[in-house]
């Protein structure tokens, strides 16, 4: 891909501070723009970071055909920069893509624009443990017309962000949604599309303003089944088995959550992926076998739950066994991640 290059003329980095990034509110200096139309991708190129012009006719924005992905880069080591399966984000993209009518974007094209963005603004990276660089691709629908129709035009983009830690206050309290429901087999719910998080947003409020971090989604069919968090795939340790809800179409198909799937077998933990029950975690919570429960996600790598409220019903999981597996799932991820650790499973490419 021929990527036309216009550098910023002044770069932002030097007032950036390191110390406090929060997630997602500081972006690079450059980001990523590829066009489509009359069916074919065209046009890439690279542009400094800033507003850009959209019709008010824009169909992503009335109608929501959109898709976006979250890849993290890592401050290696060895100086490097290591981005953390890339090619597995990518293939969810084009299934996302291909739920919502979007065309697909090749390996080749998505590689050659993550890496050249990274590439120009590498300095960008934090070199700080628990940092990273936030890596936002998305495609947006831009033709500017009302009418209800798949679009003929899309735009796809990358912009990236410096960030610390998603959760900064440590173990979450989750809060179950009975009258709620964020996605029913046959919609959105396997897609990283902005539909998704429309619906989650009211019921996200309901439970901030009780003082708990996110919703638990339980299933929409009879409310009784663990689904995810919504930003987090989520996983019980039960009697020494570690439990996760099973791929239905109605969850989101984690990197995250594969990953520690992947590296718990590898460690000899027996993974179960299967439908799990509100019902079965206060049982397991009453006969003091809920060892622990986390949430998985690029964004928030893996964190502790301590509690979950459902329908007056408080399950607390107090973390009296050192949250030994949620803290080696964390501590192997990240050691891959920052290059500290053996890449076994070869997921890192480098920049
Ligand atoms: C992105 C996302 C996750 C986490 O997936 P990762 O690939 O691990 O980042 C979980 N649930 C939803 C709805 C998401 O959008």
């Amino acid at each position: 891909m021929d990527i036309k290059v216009s550098r910023t003329e002044k770069s932002r980095l030097n007032v950036v501070d390191y110390d406090h990034l929060g997630f997602g509110k500081i972006f690079s200096d450059h980001m990523f723009s590829l066009e489509y139309s009359g069916g074919r991708w065209h046009d890439p190129s690279i542009t400094p970071y800033g507003e850009m012009c959209v019709q008010p006719s824009l169909s992503a924005l009335h109608y929501g055909q959109a898709v976006f992905e979250g890849i993290k880069a890592f401050y290696s080591k060895d100086g490097s920069v290591n981005v953390f399966r890339a090619d597995k984000h990518h293939d969810r993209f084009n299934r996302s893509c291909e739920r919502l009518c979007i065309p697909k974007i090749s390996w080749e094209d998505f590689w050659d624009a993550l890496y050249a963005l990274v590439r120009l603004d590498h300095e960008w990276v934090p070199k700080k443990r628990g940092c990273s660089l936030y890596i936002r691709p998305f495609v947006f629908a831009s033709d500017p017309f009302l009418g209800v129709k798949v679009s003929d035009t899309y735009r796809f983009m990358l912009i990236t962000s410096p960030v610390g830690a998603y959760y900064s206050g440590g173990p979450v309290r989750l809060l179950t949604a009975p009258e709620y429901v964020r996605a029913f087999r046959g919609g959105l719910g396997c897609a990283k599309t902005p539909a998704n998080y429309a619906a989650s947003l009211m019921p996200a409020e309901v439970a901030r303003k009780k003082g708990f971090s996110q919703i638990l989604w339980l299933d929409g069919l009879e409310g009784k089944y663990l689904e995810e968090v919504g930003t987090m795939n989520i996983f019980a340790v039960i009697d020494g088995k570690l439990i996760t809800p099973s791929l239905e179409g109605t969850i989101l198909d984690g990197v995250t959550r594969d990953s520690a799937i992947k590296i718990a077998r590898d460690l000899g933990v027996v993974v179960e992926e299967r439908r799990l029950s509100i019902d079965e975690l206060v049982s397991a919570s009453k006969e003091g076998l809920l060892e622990e429960v986390f949430g998985t996600g690029t964004a928030a790598v893996i964190t502790p739950v301590e509690e979950i409220s459902h329908k007056g019903v408080t399950i607390k999981i107090d973390g009296k066994k050192e949250r030994r597996l949620s803290q080696m799932l964390y501590d192997e991820i990240t050691g891959i991640q920052y290059g500290l650790k053996q890449d076994r499973f070869g997921w890192i490419r480098k920049v």
